[in-house]
């Protein structure tokens, strides 16, 4: 057993946690992954409306009986969000773990202090950490330029942001972007860590619904399979290489690109068909550098079990083995 301040704030087995990804997070996946001991995340903006997302955190508590949260993520998006609706559907449904994302918490610390949600707040950079944790959120999720979705706008990897993020902050720190097995769960707890945060490898699973081309597709991946885009428009998002993302990167090039301009490529409805349909080429959809070291598609009581099987091998082993040589 593995135990960090952040399995203990959760009620968690493992310092796993899955993190929100758009068109991903839905109940069959979320419920697996708390069912095998991490922290499985709801991602609020999959569901169509607030109220969709109190059937779906209903939905979820049909499946498993064990901690799960739910993302919260404010970025630009094409068509109006009611955040502040969404939030109360939160807190409405009972939930007492959210992720946010995006920007500061602020606006929303209120009314989670209120029903004693907690709050992890998912960030890019040690000043927006430093300043989710002054509105007071029970621990920081540090995303390193790896990850999938919005890395944010200073490239800085995990292997520098993590043990940042873990020195100048004193809540709890999960590592985000990189992470996907055993080994980079090692080395994000000697770095400083207390859990890590994983979409991608997640998106790998069995109960993960997505198109099965989709989950091929990750097999077959490389470290060089993501793109970033919306570099000009500092919005960046890691997203995995195909020809509409390449579009998107060429679009940009000019450097005299708008997101009009772009706008019809990226949308996530377009992106959402890929997941569903696996027709690989009609849009956008997120993945992480990660994607790298996908080499099989178990479920995710197997990749959970085995990754933490293993890790406590790592430490009391390989680790070990070098101290006494
Ligand atoms: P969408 O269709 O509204 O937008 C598609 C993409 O364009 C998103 O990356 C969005 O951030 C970006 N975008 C929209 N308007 C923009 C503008 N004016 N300037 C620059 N970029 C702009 O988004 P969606 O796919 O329906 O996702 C909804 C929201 O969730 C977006 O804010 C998106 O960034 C965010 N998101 C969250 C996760 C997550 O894991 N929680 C993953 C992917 C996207």
């Amino acid at each position: 057993m593995l135990k960090t301040r952040i399995t203990e704030l959760f009620g968690i087995k493992h310092p796993v946690i899955q993190g929100g990804m758009q068109w991903v997070g839905y109940a069959e996946l979320v419920s697996a992954v708390s069912n095998a001991g991490a922290l499985g995340i709801l991602t609020a903006l999959t569901q169509p409306t607030p109220e969709d997302l109190s059937k779906e955190i209903a939905r979820t508590r049909e499946m498993t009986d064990q901690p799960f949260g739910v993302n919260l993520t404010v970025l630009p998006t094409i068509s109006p969000v009611p955040f502040e609706e969404y939030a109360q559907a939160i807190v409405g449904s009972g939930v007492k773990i959210v992720e946010t994302a995006g920007r500061s918490p602020e606006p929303f610390m209120e009314l989670f202090n209120e029903y004693d949600v907690k709050v992890i707040h998912k960030c890019t950079s040690i000043r927006h950490a430093l300043k989710a944790q002054s509105v007071g959120v029970s621990a920081i999720t540090i995303d390193g330029f790896e990850c999938a979705g919005h890395p944010g706008e200073d490239d800085i990897p995990s292997l520098v942001l993590l043990p940042q993020a873990a020195e100048a902050l004193e809540v709890p720190v999960a590592g985000c972007g990189g992470f996907s097995d055993s080994k980079s769960l090692v080395a994000a707890l000697a770095l400083g860590g207390e859990a890590i945060v994983m979409g991608t490898r997640f998106m790998a699973t069995k109960e993960a619904g997505i198109h099965q081309n989709v989950k091929d597709m990750m097999l077959d991946a490389d470290e060089r399979s993501t793109n970033l885009m919306f570099r000009t428009m500092h919005n960046t998002a890691r997203v995995f290489k195909n020809s509409v993302s390449d579009q998107v990167v060429e679009i940009e090039s000019t450097g005299t690109a708008s997101f009009e301009d772009v706008k019809d490529l990226v949308a996530g409805q377009r992106g959402r068909v890929v997941f569903e349909e696996g027709d690989m080429e009609h849009g956008i959809w997120s993945a992480g550098i990660s994607v790298a070291r996908v080499k099989d598609i178990p479920t995710c009581n197997e990749m959970v079990s085995r990754l933490v099987e293993e890790a406590e091998d790592i430490i009391d082993g390989r680790l070990q083995k070098f101290k006494a040589g």
